[in-house]
């Protein structure tokens, strides 16, 4: 007998024949002598609904109504879920947030987990009953419902399964895990069979389109070991967990592309001490997350400063940035947003050489030029055209071997 979290995200519940479907899952875990806490998310598209809804009545609605509103998503679910659950003769019982232990801070709408208190979930299971929790929900030390911030029912399902030690976490989605490429990109893409969880993070564009980013990073924080698998058929999925050495054989685990960044050029700034701080503490102040930076060697007094931001943020991101430099004296900015990001990740890189230059070598054949690089230990980044950064990334990605065998 082994303890299942099962998460079922929003288009696994998004109608009565899906959560029938998922009613069955549950119950040949249940015919096997497990025991069972499920966690679902709302239906696929409701979340969305109900903010909206909010703002035509609103445009700035409260936080606490908010998070009011939007925990009725989830409440619908976890009950229809029971009641599917129900009609398969099993014993379950739905359980709000609040009602399961899942305690947060104060913050509304993107609430932390401090404690979770799991009593009422393990009586429930000592009376042999699965557990049905609503995700992407807790309660604070007011009593006030808290939401988790979006894709926040990720985070409740992992953060269970450590407050029961359960012996699997399965995160069902509508994908089958994780790729190494946007198969939609890269058509010979294919599933990876375990990663890391500083790995599933760098890929940003590949790994947490798939789960939330915090939900990540908490598994890594408390070594949850999930698995990624899709509702819709009977396929493994990718096992994400703490890096083991054999996972360095593999030198790149993925390519990811990420066409939702600016590049920010500024040039001739005056080159004195204080100017990058001025620049980018006036960015953090309008609340821009700068991703690469590069400065150039200063000549004749002045300087040239290259970021990327979010392609969202770039107007925004280029007016700040000009009241700077009024301030400073000086400089010119300028906005490409016609670029794209491409990273190759994989612990391997720690302990392998030549990685870099491989990468070059592919973009080269692919005339892709470079703009921009970065590194960690783990991953390079480039900064390139957008026009043809889709089949840099087949080309890459064939460069390091991940193309998926014929079959
Ligand atoms: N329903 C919430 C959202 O759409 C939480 C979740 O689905 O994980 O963000
Ligand atoms: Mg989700």
């Amino acid at each position: 007998m082994a303890r299942i979290v099962k998460k079922f995200g929003g288009t696994s519940v998004g109608d009565v024949e899906r959560i029938k479907n998922v009613a069955q899952l549950i119950k040949a875990d249940v015919d096997k002598g497990h025991e069972i806490v499920v966690v679902v998310s709302a239906r696929s598209g409701v979340t969305n609904e109900l903010i909206g809804r909010a703002k035509a009545i609103n445009p700035n609605p409260e936080d606490r109504e908010m998070d009011m509103l939007l925990v009725a998503g989830e409440q619908e679910t976890i009950a229809l879920t029971a009641m599917a659950l129900h009609a398969e003769g099993i014993d379950a019982v739905s359980l709000t947030g609040a009602m399961a232990g899942i305690k947060t801070d104060l913050y509304h709408t993107r609430a932390r987990i401090v404690s979770m208190n799991c009593d009422e979930i393990e009586k429930h299971l000592d009376e042999g009953r699965v557990v049905i929790v609503a995700g992407f929900q807790g309660v604070n030390d007011n009593g006030q419902v808290t939401t988790l911030g979006r894709g926040g029912s990720d985070l409740s399902a992992v953060a269970l399964a450590k407050g029961i030690d359960a012996d699997l976490c399965q995160i069902f989605t509508d994908v089958d895990g994780v790729y190494t490429a946007d198969p939609r990109i890269v058509p010979k893409a294919s599933k990876i069979s375990e990663i890391s969880y500083e790995e599933m993070l760098e890929l940003a564009s590949l790994g947490t389109k798939v789960m939330q980013a915090r939900s990540v990073e908490f598994a890594n924080n408390y070594n949850v070991t999930f698995e990624v698998r899709s509702s819709f058929n009977n396929n493994p999925g990718t096992i994400v967990k703490q890096e083991v050495s054999s996972m360095e054989d593999v030198v790149v685990q993925g390519v990811a592309l990420d066409r939702y960044q600016a590049k920010i050029t500024i040039s001739n700034i005056p080159d004195k001490p204080g100017s990058a701080a001025k620049i980018f503490s006036g960015l953090s102040k309008a609340n821009v997350v700068v991703d690469m930076i590069v400065q150039n060697i200063g000549r004749n007094g002045v300087a040239n400063l290259t970021f990327t931001v979010p392609r969202d943020d770039s107007a925004r991101s280029r007016d700040c940035v000009r009241n700077v430099l009024q301030e400073l004296g000086g400089g010119e900015v300028e906005v490409f947003d016609n670029i794209a990001k491409l990273s190759v990740v994989g612990v391997g890189m720690r302990s392998h050489s030549g990685v870099a230059s491989e990468l070059f070598a592919a973009l080269g054949e692919a005339q892709s030029n470079i703009q921009l690089i970065s590194t960690s230990e783990i991953k390079i980044s480039v900064v390139i055209d957008e026009e043809g950064a889709d089949e840099a990334t087949r080309i890459v990605h064939t460069a390091f071997g991940l193309d998926k065998e014929e079959d």
